[in-house]
């Protein structure tokens, strides 16, 4: 089988990364982290998904993107905050240098929100069915200061969940992905 991923797709998921990343989401700072939240979830609300805006008082607001009625429940994790302070883009802006790209948050974990995004979008167009299967991603955004307004929240979506994969980028040797059954 061929990759699912052509030289296309390759410039449109580094495109959206970019935005990602130029979209700066301190956790410390819940007016600019919401604008990468409602833009995030406009993206998935074109691909089909429902949104809820889970509203946050400290911190930027969660959002759940579900899309499917199916028996099999895949919740997906991310959280959209990082560590950086607003400003960081302009010390180090976005920019890819050989197969990398750079940037503050490219690794954790704007690089596997795109991923994600970009899974779902390939699943939907090869015809995944909304009959068999039900996808939430959960993006969260208080991780990088411990999660403490998301914690219960993903321990519910997570009850209810056959599988749960983590946005995170893996620590394995070339990347791969990690799983584990519970
Ligand atoms: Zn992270």
């Amino acid at each position: 089988m061929g990759s699912l991923i052509s030289e296309f797709d390759t410039q449109e998921i580094l495109s959206f990364l970019r935005t990602l990343v130029e979209h700066e989401s301190p956790s410390n700072n819940k007016e600019i982290t919401n604008k990468l939240g409602n833009y995030l979830g406009q993206h998935f609300q074109q691909l089909g998904f429902d949104i809820e805006i889970i509203e946050n008082k400290d911190y930027a607001n969660h959002i759940l993107a579900s899309w499917g009625k199916g028996d099999t429940n895949i919740l997906v994790l991310g959280h959209i905050d990082t560590v950086w302070e607003a400003g960081e883009i302009e010390e180090r802006p976005f920019k890819i240098e050989g197969d990398k790209a750079y940037g503050p948050g490219v690794c954790d974990m704007k690089g596997g929100i795109a991923q994600g995004y970009f899974a779902a979008k390939k699943a939907l167009d090869r015809g995944l069915s909304a009959q068999e299967k039900s996808i939430n991603f959960l993006f969260t955004s208080d991780e990088e200061a411990g999660s403490l307004s998301s914690q219960s929240i993903i321990e519910k979506k997570a009850q209810n969940a056959d599988v749960v994969l983590v946005l995170e980028p893996p620590v394995s040797p070339h990347g791969a992905l990690r799983y584990r059954y519970v």
